[in-house]
């Protein structure tokens, strides 16, 4: 394995910190800095971009990101456990490396952070899906992020970039392409963490479009979507019942068949349903 910084292996760190995986933090480290650093490529560019980096752990995608010139790092962890290991590498690192301890579910760093900026992340799959959700339904648009590099498990990751006619095409596709380009950018086998995980992970892509591909209203839209795809097996014009009395008439003017289910529907006509749903 060649070195990609001064420091020592992840392996040592983790020793010499008592850094054992603690599963109630969702925590199945990467310890390959090679692969990290390949995460870290997925993000793009990093030389002229703040990276917000949620749960560092003991660091090894920190050091992947720093080592592939990410301007500066923000990343927040929860354990103060990892907090000597990660000062370590902001002392190799001077001045590009900040961390703040907190739950990134009750803190939002972003204003401490220079445009443009960067998100790349190893966290445990459920804070990943919440943040995911809460990053691509800001108030305003576009949001505080360039991109985001977020690993998930395999099967969130697919339901994120799913298209219509799939099983794993839902809320989650339908909002992530609404706001973003998003793809799977790398799968990872579950022995590429220590501990290994019991499934499979991968890494998702995701950049900020600079308006939604298509006009809506979010809140109307989440409503729409949310909806349809609670009940996905029925047909539209019962799931969505409650929305209008009409709801036959308005979905035939947004070009849905009321007899279809939600999962045939593309974002367009998600859209368009929820701008005629407005009116
Ligand atoms: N990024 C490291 C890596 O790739 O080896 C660690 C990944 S581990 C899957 C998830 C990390 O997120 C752990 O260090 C855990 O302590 C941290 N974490 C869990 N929940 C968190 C939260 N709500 N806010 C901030 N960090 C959290």
């Amino acid at each position: 394995m060649s070195q990609i910084d001064t420091l020592p292996p992840l392996r040592q760190v983790i020793a010499d910190h008592e850094l054992s995986a603690r599963k109630s933090l969702g925590q199945n480290f990467l310890l390959d800095l090679n692969l990290t650093s390949k995460i870290a490529r997925q993000a793009g560019d990093l030389s002229e971009c703040d990276v917000l980096e949620i749960g560092p752990g003991p660091g090894g995608l920190t050091r992947g990101l720093l080592a592939e010139g990410a301007r500066r790092v923000l990343a927040v962890e929860k354990d103060t456990r990892c907090l000597p290991a990660l000062n370590e590498i902001a002392e190799a690192y001077p001045d590009r490396l900040m961390v703040i301890n907190a739950d990134a579910l009750k803190l939002d760093p972003s204003d401490q952070l220079v445009p443009p900026i960067r998100v790349a992340s190893n966290l445990p799959y459920n804070v990943g899906t919440e943040l995911l959700i809460r990053w691509l339904t800001p108030p305003s648009w576009p949001p505080f992020w360039q991109s985001l590099t977020l690993m998930f498990q395999r099967e969130v990751a697919e339901r994120i970039v799913a298209k219509p006619g799939s099983k794993a095409y839902g809320r989650l596709a339908v909002l992530a392409a609404w706001r973003s380009d998003a793809k799977i950018a790398m799968h990872l086998p579950p022995d590429a963490f220590t501990p290994p995980p019991k499934v499979s992970s991968a890494v998702v892509h995701l950049d900020a479009l600079p308006e939604p591909r298509y006009p809506a209203e979010l809140k109307q839209l989440e409503t729409v979507v949310a909806r349809a795809f609670n009940q996905r097996r029925k047909m539209l014009r019962a799931a969505l019942k409650g929305m209008a009395p009409d709801i036959e008439d308005r979905l035939i003017a947004a070009g849905i068949k009321p007899t279809d289910r939600a999962e045939t529907v593309d974002l367009e006509q998600f859209c368009t349903l929820s701008r005629i749903l407005n009116t």
